[in-house]
């Protein structure tokens, strides 16, 4: 079985100017030096990417994107198609994050045309489930995460699961402070990699599984041995240089 890639990808949703990011991008390249694993990734607002391409294009650290839009172009006022993220350097994409599933309304089906105008344009992206802390206490955690997988990946062949990563992130978990426990996290891992497996089993035992909710330099380390968790997506703790360095570090 071919070994599934590490990834720590921090999500620094609406924060940072150009010029923060930019300071940024300088601090974490001096901390993380030429690391080859884990792999780094920094998804950051659509306004500071520019910018962070050119601090950290030919770097080890990839570049993301928060979201984007189904449509290859048109008219969609306010929207950002894949191509233009693609001109940005960008390699990654976060899709159907629970902030924008909440907040904006974004259903399933909508993320799942994302997904597949990511696969085309050959962006990888970093689906995002999880249940909230109602779901969670009435025991549908497992169901509501099966029900996203499968709608957010419905259609999709072998060799596109092949280029998807899912984040497992309890929304009572996300910017709380409360971190499901390294076993929860895990078998809510495993249960998204066995629903893939019921669409494509290679794809399935290939497909690096995030954890995200709250992970910190301090319990990176005990996720990351888990057998299902192939690392972490990372909101607040991403936002430092420094200390997200160090998370790096101890993954
Ligand atoms: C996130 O926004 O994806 C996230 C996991 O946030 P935090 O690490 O702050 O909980």
């Amino acid at each position: 079985m071919p070994e599934r890639r590490q990834i720590i990808a921090g999500n620094w949703k609406m924060h940072k100017t150009v010029a923060e990011a930019s300071y940024y991008a300088v601090e974490l390249l001096e901390r993380v030096g030429a690391v080859g694993s884990p792999e780094i990734v920094v998804c950051a607002p659509f306004t500071a990417l520019a910018a962070l391409k050119d601090e950290l294009e030919e770097s080890v650290v990839h570049l993301g994107a928060q979201n984007m839009s189904w449509a290859a172009e048109g008219a969609y006022t306010g929207e950002i198609s894949a191509r233009m993220l693609k001109e940005l350097a960008c390699t990654y994409v976060i899709l159907g994050h629970s902030e924008r599933r909440e907040l904006m309304h974004e259903t399933d089906e909508e993320i799942a045309r994302k997904v597949k105008a990511a696969l085309e344009a050959e962006l990888t992206p970093i689906l995002c489930v999880g249940e909230n802390l109602r779901q969670r206490e009435e025991g549908r955690a497992s169901d509501v995460v099966r029900g996203q997988v499968e709608q957010d990946l419905a259609g999709l062949g072998e060799e596109e699961l092949r280029r998807i990563v899912i984040a497992y992130e309890p929304i009572w978990a996300i910017g709380t402070g409360k971190t499901a426990s390294s076993q929860d996290a895990q078998e809510m891992c495993a249960d998204i990699r066995w629903t893939v497996a019921q669409m494509s089993g290679s794809a399935a035992s290939g497909m690096s599984i995030l954890y995200g909710g709250s992970v910190k330099p301090e319990n990176i380390a005990e996720l990351m041995r888990k057998p299902d968790i192939d690392g972490a997506l990372v909101g607040g703790a991403s936002l430092d240089p420094a200390g997200f360095a160090t998370l790096v570090e101890n993954a």
